[in-house]
């Protein structure tokens, strides 16, 4: 297995892990749940995995807005629409973009069907069909490295220091493998004392906490790190940052959330082909479902599964005919599979 597919493989091991058992320590509240993706973020940083720890019953009314995600413009509409009718422009707030991007908002919400409209002359009037719920309490970064040498912690030490300046997300993890050592080594590699360190068993997929994190100021002003020195010994370079007030910060993390819950992290079928007849979903002792390739013998990654893979040949016609449960063959039975098991994880949603 190559270091990228060891990752992979390594980061479904967390996700899958993090769904069954978050949050690590008992918490005062037993009215919560989690929701599991990964590869998102924001323009400059994107997190390996993220947890969404979410009030239960917010979540369930999430579902009202359907499983797609709601973009910023979609949020501005639906967050503010009114119980009764109104104009638009008297009941929204100034967006801080023309108006015209909000009628085009309004008619997306009307064909989602997750807002009323009416005409009223040359008006448009709207109102709401369910209060926007506050869904996410807390959203939890992890940075997985399952080899954590020394080189590899000076590069995920500085995307962490970006984290806990940023504290857009409540708490940053690395997730790593364990060793069984007596103090893990990932505790000597000088990674910021903010940030918590999960260790990952392969072969049972259980995790320990050898860290545990600081919750993050993510109601404060952030601190945005632009440009830092490059460390060399005479490098007197200033660092340059910028500062993200609290509002954007929210929108930021509303909209990760909101993308989070569109795509889970069982999403990675998505780009990979689940049609070619070496594609099988597998699990290992029976934890979570991971793409193998019986054609490489192992756990492919999104790269290398593609049209442009090599050793890629579509399943045979007659496979999608007589004996499979749904039609299309057996990618499309992996593909709802995931589906399944993605909605199984959102309660609400229409089967
Ligand atoms: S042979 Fe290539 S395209 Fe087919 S499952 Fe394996 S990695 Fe994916």
């Amino acid at each position: 297995m190559n270091e990228e597919t060891s990752e992979f493989a390594f980061e479904l091991g967390v996700c899958h892990w993090a769904e069954r058992n978050w949050p690590p320590a008992p918490t005062a509240s037993d009215d919560a749940a989690a929701l599991v993706a990964r590869q998102l973020g924001t323009r400059g940083r994107r997190w390996d995995t993220i947890v969404l720890e979410c009030d239960a019953d917010a979540l369930q009314r999430r579902a009202n807005f359907g499983p797609k995600r709601l973009e910023s413009d979609l949020l501005h509409v639906v967050r503010h629409a009114p119980e009764d009718w109104a104009y638009y422009r008297d009941c929204l707030p100034h967006p801080g973009y023309p108006w015209r991007y909000v009628r085009e908002a309004i008619h997306q919400a009307d064909d989602r069907g997750i807002l009323e409209t009416q005409r009223n002359g040359n008006r448009i009037e709207i109102r709401r069909k369910w209060v926007y719920p506050d869904w996410v309490e807390r959203i939890v970064a992890v940075e997985n490295k399952p080899d954590l040498d020394a080189s590899a912690a000076r590069v995920l030490g500085s995307q962490l220091e970006y984290d806990v300046a940023m504290a857009l997300a409540d708490e940053v993890w690395v997730g790593t493998h364990k060793t069984g050592e007596r103090v893990e080594p990932a505790l000597l590699e000088g990674l910021p004392v903010e940030a918590g360190i999960l260790t990952l068993e392969e072969a049972s997929s259980d995790a320990e906490v050898a860290w545990h994190p600081r919750t993050l100021a993510v109601d404060e002003p952030g601190t945005r790190i632009l440009e830092r020195p490059d460390g060399g010994r005479r490098d007197g370079s200033a660092a340059r940052f910028e500062y993200v007030s609290p509002e954007e910060k929210a929108a930021k993390r509303l909209e990760i959330a909101e993308r989070a819950y569109e795509r889970g992290w069982r999403s990675f079928a998505d780009t990979m082909r689940p049609d070619c007849r070496y594609f099988e979903l597998r699990t290992r002792d029976g934890i979570g479902l991971r793409p193998h390739c019986t054609a490489k013998g192992g756990c492919q990654t999104a790269t290398e599964c593609s049209g442009r893979c090599p050793e890629f040949e579509p399943e045979p016609p007659t496979w999608r005919t007589n004996g499979w449960p749904i039609d299309g063959g057996p990618g499309a039975r992996c593909r709802q599979v995931l589906e399944d098991r993605r909605r199984r994880r959102r309660p609400g949603l229409e089967p």
